[in-house]
């Protein structure tokens, strides 16, 4: 899949069914860890800001544009048909095609109660889903080593990572060698959350018009701070545009 640098991070150039047939590659060559990492506006000042954490994000296996943000710009820099894989609907369908497929799971992240209640809905919502293991994401370093032998014994392909970022992508990096039988890492945030019904996603409208932000910024005023950089983002692409001229 080829890969697009856009200001300080990267994209794949990516659809929801390549995403999919990637992870399905991935866990049936049975080769490594691979990770899966959202990039998005945010990402693309807060990342490079670490060296270590760029580093992952620049050899992540899959650079998925998680928001619209990136594929406005990767369509405007590179004129590509990238289209949105928001992280949260990636997991939701691994969920199902692991599944289908007899892929194991395990999910690491969000409040115990949060991550119970996802784990409740997903096995609801797909009656074969095999979720091997299970674990809030409030362990301290020491308790780490039990983690890594719980999910190596649980056989488990398939890791959700829901440490928010950089947290996950940090977690990743640190304790992918130690990994045997996982195939496919992915950080995905809040998505438990969203799962668990303790935070809601925006409504279709919103997803549909690719304007999920909005609606999080109305409902959580708090992540101003997160998303006044849109609108350099935007003015920094096109003036990228005007340079590549
Ligand atoms: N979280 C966690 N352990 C921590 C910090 C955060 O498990 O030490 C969880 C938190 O409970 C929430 C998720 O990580 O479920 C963060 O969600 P957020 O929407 O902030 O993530 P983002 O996608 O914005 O990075």
């Amino acid at each position: 899949m080829r890969r697009y640098p856009v200001l300080n991070l990267w994209v794949d150039d990516c659809n929801m069914e390549k995403a999919l047939a990637q992870v399905m590659e991935y866990v049936d060559k049975g080769e490594k860890v691979h990770t899966i990492f959202a990039s998005n506006p945010e990402k693309n000042y807060s990342v490079p800001k670490d060296a270590f954490l760029y580093d992952m994000f620049r050899k992540a296996d899959l650079l998925i544009p998680d928001g619209i943000g990136m594929v406005l710009a990767s369509r405007l820099l590179y004129n590509t048909d990238v289209q949105r894989v928001p992280g949260c609907e990636l997991m939701q369908n691994i969920c199902k095609m692991s599944a289908d497929k007899g892929y194991k799971i395990f999910i690491y992240g969000a409040k115990k109660e949060v991550n119970e209640a996802a784990v409740d809905e997903l096995k609801t919502r797909h009656s074969s889903i095999q979720i091997v293991g299970s674990q809030d994401g409030y362990l301290s370093d020491d308790e780490m080593d039990g983690l890594i032998d719980r999910i190596n014994a649980s056989k488990a392909q398939i890791l959700f990572l829901a440490l928010g970022s950089p947290k996950q992508e940090m977690w990743i990096s640190r304790y992918r060698t130690q990994l045997k039988n996982v195939r496919v890492c992915q950080g995905i945030g809040g998505t438990l959350d969203v799962l668990a019904g303790t935070v809601k996603r925006a409504p279709d409208f919103f997803c549909k018009m690719g304007i999920e932000w909005l609606y999080r910024l109305i409902s959580e005023p708090k992540r101003l701070k997160r998303q006044i950089r849109l609108p350099f983002f935007a003015a920094q692409v096109i003036q990228a545009k005007l340079l590549r001229k």
